[in-house]
């Protein structure tokens, strides 16, 4: 799967793509993430990407033509998203479907943003991480990086760890405990070290629904508590908790 980032700071995301678990996808040829410097396309000896809003107004704005041109230079994969903090928010889902596709491409806005000339017509549309402002895209790009090249088929060594975290189905995950058994005076859960893997099983599934309930109610607008929930949620003692959460 082929990342393409347009940046003034290439550097810094290809250097943060080249670390773990991305770095160790890009070695075994899983991903390939490459990063082009919006000011190679510029053309004064300033190298300048920025200019003053037409219409006045505080700060710069990212000029179309080193923009575009590093766009045509590159021919990248499409989609060509914007990072921005008006396009749609990035979630696992999306990530998701993004690491499913052949390909993607990002554009990082600085300053006040970027010529809307570009978005309208060179982007295919725009993407957030959160409700939030950033001074630049490149940390969002980094974020849509991480979140999706850790789906990519292959990237992550076991590929169940995928299918049983947080969001996979729809809830939170469970907690993870590691040894010792017992540390300052504070015990692992007795059922993960019974050995009986299918009450271990419904042990985290029922603390899944639990952990959900607690920090997440809103997650099940789209997951009602079905038979199974109840089942389990019943066998450790924590149904009547959860269905007064969720009442
Ligand atoms: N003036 C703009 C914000 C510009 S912030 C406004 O008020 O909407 C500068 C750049 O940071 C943006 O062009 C975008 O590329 C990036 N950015 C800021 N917040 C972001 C977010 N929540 N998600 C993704 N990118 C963001």
């Amino acid at each position: 799967m082929r990342i393409e980032v347009f940046t003034i700071f290439p550097d810094l995301v290809s250097s943060f793509a080249s670390e773990s678990l991305l770095g160790k996808a890009q070695v075994n040829g899983l991903l390939d993430v490459r990063c082009h410097d919006l000011r190679e396309h510029t053309t004064d000896v300033h190298r300048t990407v920025d200019d003053a809003p037409f219409g006045g107004g505080a700060g710069m704005v990212l000029k179309p033509e080193p923009v575009v041109a590093a766009i045509e230079a590159a021919d990248p994969p499409r989609p060509l998203f914007l990072l921005g903090p008006g396009g749609d928010t990035l979630d696992q889902d999306l990530a998701r479907s993004l690491a499913a596709s052949g390909g993607f491409s990002l554009l990082c806005g600085r300053y006040e943003g970027v010529d809307q000339r570009v978005v309208d017509h060179w982007c295919d549309g725009e993407l957030s991480i959160g409700d939030y402002v950033l001074a630049g895209g490149e940390v969002a790009a980094m974020v849509v990086l991480e979140a999706v090249g850790r789906l990519v088929p292959g990237v992550m060594g076991n590929d169940t760890s995928a299918t049983e975290e947080s969001f996979s189905s729809g809830l939170l995950e469970y907690p993870q405990y590691t040894r010792p058994a017992e540390f300052r005076g504070h015990e692992v859960p007795d059922v993960l070290r019974s050995g009986d893997h299918g009450r271990v099983g419904r042990w985290r599934h029922a603390v899944a629904l639990a952990r959900t309930a607690r920090a997440r109610p809103d997650l099940f607008a789209h997951r009602p508590l079905d038979a199974e929930d109840r089942t389990v949620l019943g066998e450790f003692g924590l149904l009547d908790e959860v269905e007064r959460l969720l009442a």
